[in-house]
C-alpha cells in the first residue's frame, strides 16, 4: 500500500475513534444532565429547591464540572452536573458542611445565606461575638454559621472575649448565663468551667440541641472538634447517643449540672447588668449572657387543659419505636403532615387541623396526605381544635356550635408552629438584618 492512502486511513481512523469518543461522551451528559434535570424537578415538587439557610452557590463561569464538590459533599443530591455544570437540586438540605467549597479546585463555589427572594434574618454580631447590646453575645448556628463543630469552636471563643468584656463593680448572681444546651453552650460551659466562671447554663428543653430533634440517626462531623477540657474529638461518622454521652461525660467529669426545662422569656438590660426571666416565672441576674439558642426557635403551646403531660410532644423524635398507639397529630402544617405519614405505619392515627382545608403544603405531602385520607389510613378532622387532653383521651370543640368531639388517644403531637428565635432577640435589642443571598463563605479573588 502506498505510504500515503496508509497515512490517510490511520489519520482517518484515529479520527473517528475521537469522534465515537466524544459523542459516547457528549451523550453521557445528556443522560447524566437529565437526570439531574429530573431530581431538580422532583425536588421543586417537594419543596426542597429554594434553600432556607446557607447553601452553595455556584459560579458557572469557573466551574469546570470535576464533580469533586458531589464527591465531598456528607449529605446526598443536594449538588448536581447539569450541561457540564455544578447546580443545586435539594438546596433546602443543605446544612452548611462546606466541604464543597473546599473540594472544588477552581474556587467556583460560595456558601451563602438566603436568597433573593427569599430573606434570612441574621442578629448583628461583631468579630468578638458580641451584639450591639453591650454584654450580650452570640455564638453557634443563631449567628448564621451551621453544624456542631463550628457551633462548638464559637462557644469556646465568645467565652474568651466575654472574659475580656468583664467591668468591675455589678453585683449580679453570675457572671455569665448561657443561654441554650446545643453544641455551643455545652462547649462554652466547658470553657467557662476551665476559667473558674461563676456561670450557668440554662435550657428550655434538655440537653443536646437542635440535632436531637431530628428524625434522623446519623450525625456526621467533616473536621474534628475540639471541646474545651475534654480535647480532641475525632468523630466523623456517629449517632446521636455516642455524641450525648460524649458530651454529659464532658459536663459530669467537670461537675456542670444544667438548669434544664427552663425557657428563658425575657433579657432585660438594669443597671449594668441583665435579668433573665423565666417561663416558669422565676428570674435571675448575670453581668453577661450569652446567646446559644440556634435557630429553630420554640415551639408554640397551645394553652388548653392538660397539655402538660409526658403524652404531649412538639416534636417527633424516634417515630419507628412508637407502634400500637394511639396517635394525635395537631396541625396543618408540613411537619404535622410528614409526622402524621410517618407514624401511620404502625399506629392509629388522627390529624385535628382548625381550618377547613390544607393550604401551602409542599406538593408531595399534599399528594400523600389526600392518598391517606382516601384510603382511610389516617383519620383527618378538618374545623377541629384540642380543648381538653386527659390520660386516655383528647377532647375537640369543631365549627358546630355546642359540639364536642371524644378521641381516645395514647400519645399527642402538636405542630403550631413556633416563637422565631428573632422575636426574643428584639425584645432584648438585638438587632437584626435580612440577608438576601449574602456570601458567608467564599474565596478571596
Ligand atoms: C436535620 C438536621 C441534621 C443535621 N445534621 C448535622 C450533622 O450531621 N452534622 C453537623 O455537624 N451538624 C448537623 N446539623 C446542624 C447542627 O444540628 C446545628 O448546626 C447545631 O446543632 C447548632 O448548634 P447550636 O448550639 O448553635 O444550636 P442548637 O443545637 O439549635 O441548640 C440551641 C438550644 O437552645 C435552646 N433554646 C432556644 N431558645 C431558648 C430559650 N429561650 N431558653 C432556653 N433555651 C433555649 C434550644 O432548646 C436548643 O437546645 C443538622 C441540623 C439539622 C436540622
Amino acid at each position: 500500500m502506498e505510504p500515503l492512502v496508509e497515512n490517510i486511513i490511520i489519520y482517518s481512523l484515529a479520527a473517528v475513534l475521537c469522534l465515537v469518543v466524544v459523542i459516547v461522551y457528549l451523550r453521557k451528559q445528556k443522560r447524566d444532565s437529565k437526570k439531574v434535570e429530573e431530581k431538580i424537578v422532583k425536588a421543586k415538587l417537594d419543596g426542597m429547591y429554594e434553600p432556607v439557610s446557607l447553601h452553595p452557590v455556584v459560579d458557572p463561569n469557573s466551574c469546570i464540572r470535576t464533580g469533586a464538590c458531589i464527591a465531598a459533599c456528607p449529605e446526598h443530591d443536594i449538588l448536581g452536573v447539569k450541561d457540564g455544570k455544578a447546580v443545586t437540586i435539594n438546596a433546602s438540605k443543605c446544612i452548611g458542611h462546606g466541604a464543597c467549597f473546599h473540594a472544588c479546585p477552581t474556587e467556583a463555589i460560595s456558601l451563602c445565606i438566603g436568597t433573593e427572594k427569599r430573606g434570612v434574618e441574621l442578629p448583628h454580631v461583631n468579630q468578638n461575638f458580641e451584639t450591639n447590646v453591650d454584654g450580650i453575645f452570640i455564638a453557634g448556628e443563631l449567628g448564621g454559621m451551621g453544624l456542631i463543630k463550628n457551633a462548638v469552636e464559637q462557644g469556646k471563643q465568645a467565652v474568651d472575649n466575654i472574659i475580656k468584656s468583664f467591668k468591675k463593680g455589678h453585683q449580679a448572681e453570675y457572671d455569665l448565663i448561657i443561654i441554650g444546651a446545643g453544641p455551643a453552650g455545652i462547649s462554652a460551659g466547658l470553657q467557662a468551667k476551665k476559667h473558674n466562671l461563676n456561670f450557668l447554663i440554662v435550657e428550655q428543653d434538655s440537653l443536646g440541641g437542635t440535632v436531637f430533634t431530628f428524625p434522623r440517626q446519623k450525625i456526621v462531623m467533616t473536621a474534628p472538634m475540639d471541646l474545651p477540657l475534654y480535647g480532641k474529638v475525632k468523630l466523623f461518622e456517629t449517632n446521636k447517643q455516642t455524641l450525648l454521652e460524649l458530651w454529659n461525660a464532658a459536663l459530669d467529669k467537670n461537675s456542670i449540672t444544667i438548669k434544664e426545662n427552663s425557657k428563658v422569656e425575657a433579657i432585660t438590660p438594669e443597671n449594668g447588668q441583665f435579668k433573665l426571666d423565666f417561663l416558669k416565672g422565676d428570674s435571675l441576674t448575670t453581668k453577661t449572657v450569652l446567646l446559644a439558642i440556634g435557630r429553630r426557635g420554640t415551639p408554640r403551646k397551645l394553652g388548653v387543659q392538660g397539655e402538660v403531660q409526658e403524652k404531649v410532644a412538639y416534636r417527633l423524635l424516634e417515630p419507628e419505636d412508637i407502634q400500637g398507639k394511639d396517635i394525635m397529630v395537631v396541625g396543618g402544617g408540613d411537619s404535622a403532615i410528614e409526622s402524621a405519614l410517618l407514624l401511620a405505619d404502625n399506629n392509629t392515627v388522627t390529624l385535628s387541623y382548625r381550618n377547613e382545608v390544607f393550604n401551602r403544603l409542599k406538593p408531595k405531602n399534599s399528594e400523600k396526605i389526600n392518598e391517606a385520607i382516601a384510603t382511610g389510613k389516617i383519620n383527618v378532622l378538618f374545623n377541629s381544635s384540642p380543648t381538653n387532653i386527659t390520660k386516655d383521651a383528647v377532647y375537640l370543640s369543631t365549627n358546630v356550635p355546642g359540639e364536642e368531639l371524644n378521641v381516645k388517644n395514647d400519645l399527642i403531637y402538636i405542630f403550631a408552629g413556633g416563637e422565631l428565635p428573632t422575636q426574643f432577640l428584639q425584645k432584648a435589642g438585638v438587632q437584626i438584618t435580612k440577608k438576601f443571598g449574602d456570601a458567608i463563605l467564599k474565596h478571596e479573588k
